[in-house]
């Protein structure tokens, strides 16, 4: 993570507060006796203007950049979207530069094999941000820089997004639905806000068939969740045999999240980054990284996080997941 990244206030009564990563990284090191030896922690580098531009337009680095300024001489949150919902605060430009340069530290050091596989503690998070436009509480799009980034550097040809938020990531698909090399993959809840992500929309052009929306409806048992979730990411690696995945790792769809109605358990999130290594260990020398997107409740999404990073940092052997 960033350090910044913590700072990014919208407010202790948004539900994307502060505390999210508080509890989150208090919880990491909560278990890192037993992780000590398999986890390292780094600091991220901010990104560059450069590197948000390769998915978004110059007018929203402006804008947010702007609405930092704007929140630091008036000490007060602005928004940047027309809900009202999606804030920024005077440590927002730098949190949200942190995640994504935080992401394109560990998307390097993880396709030049420096890391095995990461986890980014992100925030704010990213998924419903598309090239023009910041919304549901996202600024900037730290897994679709880090997908165009990789690509772009010659790091990684065929990525697989991987978006497990109960929320649809339209920000990820509007960005990558006419692009043949990057696959995203969303697992999320229906209905649901944004209203998004019906399993009709497939991709566009070149990009026709790299797009693959899975609804659940709410109250989803958790092995029917478990069991979908599995045959389907198979099946789109099965096809698509990327050579690096991202996973975009939002936490709401535990149960007693404010945000959703599905009824995972922190284990859960175990055993479908458990299914993510399967397939990216029979594809792509288990290259993953998860980066963190919502998640509402702080200390059951802390427990679901070190959960995926106690899958992600177990030796793997064919035969590990489940
Ligand atoms: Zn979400």
């Amino acid at each position: 993570m960033h350090p910044s990244s913590a700072l990014h206030g919208p407010g202790w009564g948004h539900p994307e507060h502060q505390g999210r990563l508080r509890a989150l990284v208090s919880a990491v090191r909560a278990a890192t006796p037993e992780l000590h030896d398999r986890v390292e922690s780094l600091a991220g580098t901010a990104a560059e203007p450069a590197d948000l531009l390769r998915v978004h337009s110059p007018e929203l680095v402006a804008r947010i950049q702007e609405a930092t300024a704007e929140a630091a001489r008036t000490e007060a949150g602005v928004a940047v979207d027309e809900t009202g919902e999606t804030l920024v605060s005077s440590a927002s430009w730098a949190a949200a530069v942190g995640s994504v340069g935080a992401c394109l530290d560990a998307s390097r050091a993880v396709a030049t094999g420096q890391l095995q596989s990461a986890f980014v503690a992100a925030r704010p998070p990213g998924h419903h941000a598309t090239g023009d436009d910041a919304m549901g509480f996202c600024l900037f799009n730290s897994v679709a820089i880090a997908a165009a980034t990789l690509r772009a550097e010659g790091l990684a040809d065929r990525i697989l997004i991987v978006d497990w938020d109960v929320h649809h990531g339209n920000g990820t698909q509007d960005i990558f639905f006419e692009e043949a090399h990057v696959f995203y993959l969303s697992f999320h809840e229906s209905p649901s806000w944004p209203g998004t992500g019906h399993p009709s929309e497939t991709g566009v052009g070149a990009g026709a068939g790299t797009t693959l929306n899975h609804t659940v409806t709410p109250g989803t048992g958790r092995s029917q969740y478990l069991e979908e979730f599995g045959t389907v990411l198979c099946g789109v690696a099965d096809e698509f045999s990327p050579d690096f995945v991202l996973i975009s790792a939002g936490f709401d769809a535990l149960a007693e999240d404010p945000l959703g109605h599905q009824c995972l358990e922190p284990e859960d999130f175990g055993s479908m980054t458990d299914a993510v290594l399967g397939v990216a260990w029979e594809h792509c020398e288990g290259r993953v990284v998860a980066v963190l997107e919502g998640g509402y409740h702080p200390a059951r999404t802390a427990r679901a996080a070190v959960e995926t990073i106690r899958a992600l940092s177990r030796p793997w052997t064919r035969g590990s997941g489940t």
